[in-house]
């Protein structure tokens, strides 16, 4: 269990360059390193890739069903369970980190952490920041109780006021948050908002960005519109979650203010296949319209400009194994290495975890992927895991 590991003969891809190199790989104590030890289990990858592990930015691990609302009326301990096995099969999708986007704490990632279960490394934010009516509030129309019940399985807590919503931002942080989520416009699977509403006050979205950066922290916000998404970036925003509405402005100012976006393109193409038979609200259903095509657009055009654009996939309940179709979603309007990078060596800047995750560099956690075929070829070998030979996690083969 000392995560040592020898490749040999593997063809080693760089996302950073785009170039393959010939050779062995070392892993020591869980790290990429220069040597091995006298005696260190070898694989022989001949033939295979080597890539970095994969990183999804987007995900809700604790989604456990796409009818968000019936969540904080789950049981905790049901909802964990469901979590960890969604987990797991993320790990056998080549994914060996992912960024939770609201519901998972503190709890899971030390599990994850201490090997307690078997999943990637865990980012969380706890629960999203949502205005009353917002996307983070879960309410129907006839339901005036809100229940914000701390240990519910729920994704968003409801708080209104500059006040309120610096409190809910240093709980958020109290409880370690890695970052924190804001609902900055309306959203898909939420009952009473609509998709071209802007949420929160100028004043609440800057008190919650002031809170997270005190903590050395960021914040990342659910926006769709050009009017929802320029106004977080104006107010120190740093990552915009899907932008499916994304205009000229916006691309601007991504770049002068040097922040990222995490587009989700598969959770739309999942909705509209088969979200109703997942328990999406037949209301939720009818808006994935108005985002589907767009997404695509908006990515193009991001792309094309040089924004940072990171990889999201934002599935939910039983659509969870559409997970790497995100790969060839993408690849219609992004070269392989584009949508690589932004699983990878782009995705860990987002992270903070530059160095750490998302490249084959000594002194990186040893998380590879090692897949059968050309990705840069055919994206095809990463939207298909039928293709993985291998994934390692911290220097341990974890599957094949
Ligand atoms: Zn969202
Ligand atoms: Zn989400």
């Amino acid at each position: 269990m000392n995560g040592s590991l020898l490749l040999r003969n593997a063809t080693l891809l760089d996302p950073a360059t785009g170039h393959y190199t010939e050779g062995d790989l070392h892993c020591v104590d869980g790290r990429i390193t220069e040597e091995c030890p006298d005696g260190t289990r070898s694989l022989d990858v001949r033939g295979a890739v080597v890539l970095p592990g994969l990183i999804d930015a987007h995900v809700h691990v604790t989604a456990s069903t796409a009818d968000l609302g019936s969540l904080p009326s789950t049981s905790p301990s049901y909802v964990a369970l469901h979590a960890a096995r969604t987990m797991s099969r993320m790990l056998d999708r080549g994914f060996t980190t992912v960024r939770d986007a609201s519901g998972a704490d503190y709890g899971l990632a030390d599990a994850q952490a201490e090997g307690l279960l078997r999943g990637p490394r865990l980012q969380f934010c706890g629960r999203a920041l949502s205005q009353t009516g917002g996307h983070g509030d879960s309410r129907t129309r006839g339901t005036n109780v809100r229940d914000d019940h701390p240990c519910c399985a729920g994704l968003g807590r409801v708080a209104d006021g500059v006040d309120a919503v610096r409190t809910a931002a240093r709980d958020e942080l109290r409880k370690g948050a890695h970052h924190i989520k804001v609902m900055a416009s309306g959203g898909i699977a939420s009952p009473t908002d609509r998709i071209d509403s802007t949420q929160y006050s100028a004043e609440e979205l800057r008190a919650i960005v002031l809170e997270a950066e005190a903590a050395n922290r960021y914040v990342a916000a659910h926006a769709y519109t050009a009017r929802a998404v320029n106004r977080a970036l104006e107010l120190g925003v740093r990552s915009i979650e899907h932008g499916n509405l994304i205009d000229d402005r916006s691309v601007e100012l991504f770049l002068s203010h040097d922040a990222f976006l995490v587009p989700t393109l598969v959770t739309y193409w999942a909705l509209k296949q088969e979200g109703r038979e997942h328990g999406l609200p037949e209301s939720s259903w009818r808006k994935v319209d108005e985002v589907l095509g767009a997404g695509l657009t908006a990515l193009e055009r991001a792309s094309r400009a040089g924004v940072k654009v990171v990889f999201g996939t934002d599935l939910l309940g039983g659509m969870h194994r559409h997970q790497n179709h995100e790969f060839r979603l993408r690849a219609e309007v992004q070269t392989p290495l584009e949508v690589i990078r932004s699983a990878t060596t782009t995705a860990a800047d987002l992270l903070n975890l530059t160095g750490e995750i998302g490249t084959l560099a000594v002194g990186a956690y040893a998380d590879l992927l090692v897949v059968e075929g050309d990705p840069l070829d055919d994206i095809g070998v990463l939207a298909e895991p039928k293709h993985f030979r291998h994934v390692i996690q911290g220097g341990e083969v974890v599957l094949g």
